[in-house]
C-alpha cells in the first residue's frame, strides 16, 4: 500500500494542517458558486479548532475539501492544503483513500444514516481495522470491543452484535467515535456531531471527543453552527461567513473581546440559562448571501446592524488585534467608536439582530 504521507517527512514541531488561500468552487447552470473562498488557516498538533457558521457558511465544504470528500465532476479547487507538511490539496481519491482512516478521520452528524443499518456494529468497527491496519477478524472483533469500551459503551461483546437500530442515538453517535477512532488518526473532523442528540448526551459525546483528543494527542475540528458547543471544547475558533473566514482566535480571547458583528450576533442568538423565562431568542434577521452573486464589499453588510457606505464597496481585510492570533475582517468592530455610534442610535433593543431589508 502506498503510504501517501511519508514518515520520514513528519516534523512533529510544525503545524500539523495548513491551509493557504483554499477556493472550493462548484460549476451549477446559474454560475460558479463559490462556497469556500480564500481561506488560509492553521492547526497545531493535538490541538481543538471549532469552525462556526450558519448553514451555507462555507464550514462544511471546508472540511470536506481538505478531506478530499467532494466530488470531482463541477468542482473546481484552489489554493494549498498542507497536511504533515505535505501537500495534499491536489491528490485524487485513490490517493486519499490511504489517508482516509489512518491519518483523518470524520463523524457525521446523523449517525443513522451514516451506520449501515443491515449491518452488525462490530463490523462495521472492524472493518476498517481490517482493510487499513490489515488486521484478522479475530484481532480486529477484540479491537472493536476494546473501542466500545474506550467510547464508554457497557457490555461491548454483547453490543458489538446489536444492530444501529438496537441502540440509542447518544450510543450510536458514540459507535461512529469508535469507527473514527479505530485507525488512530492524527487529525479527526466532527460535524455537527451533537446536533441530533438531546442536551445532557451532547455534553457527554462532546466531553468524551474531547478526552480521546487528548488521550491520543489527535487534532480534532469541530464543525457546529453552535458558538456554545465550541465554547468549552476548543482550543481556537473560526468564524466563516459567505465561504470566507471572518474571525478567529484562541477561544478565551474570542469569548472576551470578539471584534465581528457576525460573531457577537450568533452569540447572542444562543439562549443563556440566565435569561428570565420567555425571553425571546434573538435571531440573526435576512438571509446568507447568494454566493453566486456575493454582494460587493463586506458579505455581512446586507445584514449588519452596524453597516457604513465603505462596508458596501471594500471588502475588510483580515486583520490582527494586539494580539496576533486574533484576526477579524471588518470595517467598524465591536468596540469601536463607530460600533458605539451605531448602538447608541438602536436606542431601543431590537427583536430582531440585523437588517430585514
Ligand atoms: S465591515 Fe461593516 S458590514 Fe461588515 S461586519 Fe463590519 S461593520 Fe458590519
Amino acid at each position: 500500500m502506498t503510504n501517501v504521507i511519508q514518515a520520514a517527512n513528519r516534523d512533529v514541531n510544525g503545524p500539523l494542517l495548513e491551509l493557504t488561500d483554499v477556493k472550493t468552487h462548484f460549476r451549477t447552470r446559474r454560475g460558479l458558486v463559490r462556497a469556500v473562498d480564500g481561506v488560509s488557516l492553521t492547526l497545531e498538533r493535538g490541538k481543538a479548532l471549532g469552525i462556526v457558521g450558519e448553514s451555507g457558511s462555507g464550514k462544511t465544504i471546508l472540511s470536506r475539501s481538505i478531506m478530499g470528500l467532494l466530488p470531482t465532476k463541477g468542482t473546481e479547487r484552489h489554493g494549498s492544503i498542507r497536511f504533515e507538511q505535505q501537500e495534499i490539496g491536489n491528490l485524487g481519491r485513490k490517493q486519499m483513500r490511504h489517508i482516509w482512516g489512518k491519518e483523518m478521520a470524520m463523524i457525521f452528524q446523523d449517525p443513522m444514516t451514516s451506520l449501515n443499518p443491515l449491518m452488525k456494529i462490530g463490523k462495521q468497527i472492524a472493518e476498517p481495522l481490517r482493510i487499513h491496519l490489515g488486521m484478522d477478524k479475530a484481532t480486529a472483533w477484540a479491537t472493536a470491543e476494546r473501542l466500545l469500551q474506550d467510547v464508554r459503551i457497557p457490555e461491548g461483546a454483547r453490543r458489538l452484535h446489536q444492530y444501529p437500530h438496537e441502540l440509542s442515538g447518544g450510543m450510536r453517535q458514540r459507535v461512529m467515535i469508535a469507527i473514527a477512532m479505530a485507525c488512530g488518526p492524527t487529525m479527526l473532523f466532527a460535524d455537527e456531531p451533537t446536533t441530533a442528540l438531546d442536551v445532557t448526551v451532547q455534553a457527554q459525546i462532546l466531553d468524551l471527543l474531547n478526552d480521546q483528543r487528548k488521550d491520543r494527542n489527535m487534532s480534532l475540528i469541530l464543525v457546529t453552527h453552535d458558538l456554545g458547543v465550541v465554547a468549552g471544547h476548543t482550543d481556537e475558533i473560526a468564524v466563516m461567513y459567505g465561504g470566507k473566514l471572518v474571525e478567529k482566535a484562541p477561544t478565551r480571547a474570542l469569548f472576551a473581546d470578539m471584534k465581528m458583528p457576525y460573531t457577537e450576533a450568533l452569540m447572542q442568538s444562543i439562549p443563556k440559562i440566565d435569561d428570565p423565562s420567555h425571553t425571546r431568542l434573538m435571531a440573526i434577521g435576512g438571509r446568507p448571501p447568494d454566493l453566486v452573486n456575493p454582494p460587493q464589499g463586506c458579505r455581512f453588510a446586507p445584514r449588519c446592524l452596524y453597516t457604513r457606505d465603505k462596508c458596501l464597496t471594500e471588502e475588510p481585510p483580515l486583520v490582527a488585534t494586539d494580539n496576533p492570533e486574533h484576526t477579524y475582517a471588518c470595517w467598524y468592530p465591536v468596540g469601536s467608536p463607530e460600533y458605539h455610534e451605531s448602538k447608541a442610535r438602536l436606542s431601543e433593543t431590537p427583536v430582531t439582530i440585523g437588517r430585514l431589508d
